[in-house]
C-alpha cells in the first residue's frame, strides 16, 4: 500500500509552513512516524499524498534550561528526554513516562510533540506534561503562540491544532527546593500502546504540609484533565492516611472513568487509579523532601 507519494523534509519552520501550502493535498507532518505511519498502514487514518518531516529542524530538537523555564523540543527523541540528567533533576515525572513509551526501538524514534498532538487522553508523555503544567509554543503561517497544554485537545485523537500550526516544544517551570513530581502506570500483560491507566502527581511541600499538588490520569474523560477536586484534599494538609484516604474517596466520587473494550472495566480503572494515586504521590513528596 502506498503511505505518501512525496516525503519533504523542512530545515526551518518557515520552511515547514511553506511546503505544507503548497504541498499536494492530503498533507501532514510527521516526527517519529509512530503513530502516523501504523495508522496510514492499519487505514485508521487516511493515506497522504504529502508528508512533511520536523525531525531536521534544530529549533525542535533542542532540550534546555531557558531562565526559570525547561524548554523540550517536540521533535526530540523520547529516548533522549528519558535519559537527561536535565530532565531527571527538574521532572522526573516526564523522565519516568517518556522512558515507558513502547520498547526502546519506538523510544529512539517516538516524540513528546506526537504523543501530544496524536491527542489521546492515556498518551504517557503528555499525562506528564499535564502535571508538570507544561506550555506548548506552536508556529504556523501567523507565527508563534504559547498555548496551556490543556488547550490542545478537543476529543479522543481530536487536537486543537490548526492544520498547519506545528507543536515547536513545551515549557515548564524548574524544579524549585521542595518540589518534586512522578508517574506511574498499569499496562495490560504483554500490551503496548496506551496503557489502562496511567498516572503523574507535582507537587511542593511546605512546613510539612502539601503547600500545592497537580494531578492528573489518563484516560479520565474525552480529552485530559487535571483531577482539580482531589489536588484540593491535598492542599494545605499533610500527607497523612487520613489525607490519603479522603483523596481516594474524592476520587470515586468526581473523577470520570469509563469501560472500554480492549483495556478494562471502569471499576477495575478505579481500583487501580487509587492504589497508583497513594504510590504515586508518596514517591513525588519524597522527593520533594530531598530538596526542602
Ligand atoms: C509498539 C508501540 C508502542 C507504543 N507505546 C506507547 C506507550 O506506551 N505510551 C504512549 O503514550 N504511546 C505509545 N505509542 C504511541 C507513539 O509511539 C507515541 O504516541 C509517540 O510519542 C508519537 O510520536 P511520533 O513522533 O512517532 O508521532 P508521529 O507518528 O510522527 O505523529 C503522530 C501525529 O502527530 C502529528 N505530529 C507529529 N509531530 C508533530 C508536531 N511537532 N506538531 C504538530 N503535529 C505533529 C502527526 O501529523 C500525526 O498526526 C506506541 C506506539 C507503538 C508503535
Amino acid at each position: 500500500m502506498t503511505i505518501w507519494k512525496d516525503y519533504q523534509l523542512a530545515y526551518s519552520l518557515v520552511e515547514a509552513v511553506e511546503a505544507y501550502d503548497q504541498a499536494e493535498k492530503p498533507v501532514c507532518f510527521v516526527s517519529g512516524g509512530t503513530d502516523l505511519l501504523l495508522e496510514i498502514q492499519q487505514g485508521s487514518h487516511p493515506a497522504m499524498k504529502t508528508l512533511i518531516d520536523l525531525n531536521h529542524i534544530n529549533e525542535m530538537r533542542e532540550l534546555k534550561v531557558m531562565g526559570e523555564q525547561i524548554f523540550i523540543g517536540a521533535a526530540v527523541p523520547v529516548s533522549q528526554i528519558t535519559n537527561s540528567a536535565l530532565i531527571k533533576e527538574h521532572a522526573m515525572a516526564v523522565a519516568e513516562a517518556t522512558g515507558l513509551i513502547g520498547g526502546p526501538q519506538v523510544r529512539n524514534s517516538a516524540t513528546l510533540g506526537g504523543n501530544v498532538a496524536h491527542a489521546l487522553p492515556a498518551a504517557d508523555g503528555m499525562i506528564s506534561l499535564v502535571a508538570m503544567d507544561a506550555i506548548a509554543i506552536t508556529y504556523s503561517h501567523s507565527g508563534y503562540s504559547k498555548k496551556k497544554i490543556l488547550d490542545l485537545f478537543k476529543g479522543p485523537g481530536v487536537s486543537a491544532l490548526g492544520n498547519d500550526e506545528i507543536l515547536v516544544g513545551f515549557e515548564f517551570q524548574i524544579k524549585k527546593p521542595g518540589e518534586g513530581s512522578a508517574f506511574d502506570r498499569v499496562m495490560r500483560p504483554q500490551g503496548v500502546a496506551l496503557p489502562i491507566l496511567n498516572h503523574a502527581v507535582w507537587l511542593r511541600k511546605k512546613d510539612d504540609v502539601v503547600e500545592d499538588v497537580r494531578i492528573s490520569f489518563g484516560p479520565s474523560g474525552p480529552v485530559p484533565t487535571r483531577a482539580l477536586l482531589v489536588e484540593e484534599v491535598f492542599r494545605g494538609n499533610k500527607l497523612s492516611d487520613e489525607t490519603i484516604s479522603r483523596a481516594k474517596a474524592t476520587i470515586l466520587k468526581t473523577v470520570k472513568f469509563r469501560t472500554s473494550k480492549m483495556r478494562a472495566t471502569s471499576e477495575y480503572r478505579y481500583h487501580l487509579a487509587q492504589a497508583l494515586l497513594e504510590k504515586v504521590v508518596k514517591i513525588a513528596w519524597n522527593r520533594a523532601g530531598e530538596t526542602e
